[in-house]
This record gives structure tokens, C-alpha cells and sequence, in this order.
């Protein structure tokens, strides 16, 4: 059984790889060349089952089973931006260096240092059964002097819930254990198995 990852993101692509040993697990863009993706979705699991599905039905193949992510940061105090468009937050050349600092001015600009802020993954499953998905969410707060080069893209603005530095300074090893995606993850791993068993 081979699972097809919907993404071209290598630092996700090998996040799943990892947790997803003892699967046959292949980025789709080793077995076809990659394509344009719109994310028109409202929401991540839109987004997420958009991508997943697309993947599906190229592949053309009612035996494969698909899996996507999409994910991001939201900031009840700014309306909750900027949620679905993290990625694409600073506009047509964002990078994560000026999406970063484009919220952190945000912040500035309403006189707060810190402030309620939230990650969330939305994993999508799609199969010839349909497509599935499950959520996994990471709370904390988002502050306006990042510190730290570890993680990704928000990481050194984001102080989980329970500590007192930011993603950006903790080791990759503790993100692990209660990130957005490590717990959408762990419930994607259940409706595998499930949707697996029931192919055999
Ligand atoms: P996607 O690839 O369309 O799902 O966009 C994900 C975007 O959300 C990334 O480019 C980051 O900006 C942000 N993001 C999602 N998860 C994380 C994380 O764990 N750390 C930091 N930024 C994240």
C-alpha cells in the first residue's frame, strides 16, 4: 500500500516520512511532475482536501490513498489573520522572513508585546471511499520580538502554551511532541489504518 503525500514542501514531506514509518510513503512529485494547486478553499480543510484530492484524481488510480496538509497561524486579536494565508501573508513575493515581519508589525501597530495566538493543521485523506480529514491545534501566544532560528516560517514569534521561549529557541525534539501537525498527525494515522484495512 503506498501512501501519495499531496505537498512539494521537502520540510513536510520528511515530517510525514518520519512519522509515518513503516509505510511505503511517496512525495507525488516522485511519480509525476508537479502542478499548480489552487488553494481556493475558505478554510484549512478545505484547503487541505482541494489539495488531496487533486492529487487523487491525477494519479488515476482507485487504489491509492492521498494525503495533504495545510496549515497556519491565526491572531484572535487581529480578526485571525493571518490563518489560511499564512503562506502567502506578505503578498505575491512573500517568504517566511517577510510574512514574519509583516505580522509582527501588525502586532506593533495595535500597542500590544504579546498577544493569544494559535497554529492549526488540517490533514486531508483522499481515497476512492471519499475524502476525510482531521484537525490538530497548537496554542500559545504570538509576540513581537522574535527570537531563535529553529522551525520554520512563524516559529520564533510563537511562545507555546506551558513555556517561556519561543518555538524559535526550543528544539525541534519538544515542537514534536505537541505540534498542530504532530497532533492532527496522530489522528490521521488512526483513520489510515482504518481506511488501509479496509482495502486489503
Ligand atoms: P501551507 O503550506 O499552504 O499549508 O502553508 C503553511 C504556512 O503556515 C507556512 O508557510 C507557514 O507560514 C505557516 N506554518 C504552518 N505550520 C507552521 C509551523 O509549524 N511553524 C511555523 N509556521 C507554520
Amino acid at each position: 500500500m503506498r501512501i501519495v503525500l499531496a505537498s512539494s514542501n521537502s520540510g513536510k514531506i520528511a515530517e510525514f516520512k518520519a512519522y509515518l514509518e513503516g509505510y511505503e510513503v511517496l512525495s507525488y512529485g516522485e511519480i509525476m511532475k508537479p502542478f499548480e494547486i489552487e488553494e481556493y478553499g475558505k478554510s484549512f480543510k478545505e484547503n487541505a482536501i482541494i489539495k488531496s484530492r487533486a492529487v487523487f484524481q491525477r494519479l488515476n488510480d482507485k487504489n491509492a490513498v492521498v494525503l495533504s496538509d495545510d496549515s497556519g497561524i491565526s491572531v484572535p486579536l487581529l480578526g485571525g489573520i493571518p490563518g489560511i494565508y499564512s503562506a502567502r501573508f506578505a503578498g505575491k513575493d512573500a517568504n517566511a522572513q517577510k510574512n514574519l515581519q509583516l505580522l509582527v508589525q501588525k502586532l506593533k501597530e495595535t500597542g500590544v508585546e504579546k498577544t493569544g495566538a494559535f497554529y492549526t493543521a488540517a490533514i486531508a485523506i483522499s481515497t476512492d471511499k471519499g475524502d476525510f480529514s482531521v484537525h490538530g491545534w497548537m496554542h500559545g501566544e504570538a509576540v513581537t520580538n522574535p527570537k531563535g532560528s529553529n522551525g520554520f516560517g512563524y516559529d520564533p514569534m510563537f511562545i507555546p502554551r506551558g513555556f517561556d521561549k519561543t518555538l524559535g529557541e526550543l528544539p525541534k525534539s519538544v515542537k514534536e511532541q505537541f505540534s498542530h501537525r504532530s497532533r492532527a498527525l496522530k489522528l490521521a494515522l488512526i483513520l489510515l489504518k482504518t481506511l488501509i484495512k479496509d482495502k486489503k
